[in-house]
């Protein structure tokens, strides 16, 4: 088990600038000084990529948090998540894609001395954030921070302020998969 200081150096996974907003005030108000990372090499395709990292970097910069940044690794994304192509958003897939970007992130809290590591892939209501909490567990212990960031209007709390700021609001989860399948459903309902 990792030996933790009083500090509370946080870490945060942000998937989107939506997301971060509402996240990095409800980390700030438990007293975690906060710096955002962006390791999302599920998004597709690479201009939607560079889009929701120019939308953090929006965030990042309004609450004056600092922002790490890493490679977009479509291709190690791919080895991990594109066997479970099939699957319904929300399976296997998924689980897999939790766990590379957590992954990551857990390798840079330590890396970088930091105390904690949490994700803003909680504030979804689409994401099931005890499953979620099982594998930040499974790959950080106690350095994890099991927060739901959907719970007490979380979600709604940052759509409010990505309007206020006018920031860009997807409407696909992120990858290849998800896209494709929200596509078919468009279609669908021609
Ligand atoms: S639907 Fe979202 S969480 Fe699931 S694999 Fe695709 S990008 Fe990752």
């Amino acid at each position: 088990m990792p030996e933790l200081n009083n500090e509370k150096k946080a870490l945060l996974h942000i998937c989107c600038g939506v997301c971060a907003s509402y996240a990095i005030e409800a980390l700030s108000s438990k007293g975690y000084s906060v710096t955002g990372y962006f390791y999302n090499p599920n998004i597709y395709p690479y201009k939607e990529y560079l889009l929701r990292e120019q939308e953090t970097k929006k965030i990042a910069k309004f609450y004056k948090i600092k922002l790490l940044n890493s490679n977009c690794d479509f291709t190690r994304w791919e080895k991990n998540c594109a066997m479970f192509k099939d699957e319904k958003e929300g399976g296997a897939r998924c689980n897999a894609c939790f766990k590379l970007r957590l992954k990551e992130t857990y390798k840079k809290t330590k890396n970088d001395n930091f105390n904690y590591f949490t994700t803003t892939l909680t504030i979804s209501s689409h994401k099931n954030s005890q499953r979620i909490f099982k594998i930040g567990k499974e790959i950080g212990d106690n350095r994890f921070l099991a927060i739901d960031f959907k719970k007490k209007d979380g979600f709604k709390k940052a759509v409010e302020i990505s309007k206020k700021l006018n920031l860009y609001r997807q409407n696909y989860c992120g990858c290849i998969y998800s896209l494709r399948d929200r596509e078919k459903r468009v279609e669908d309902k021609k």
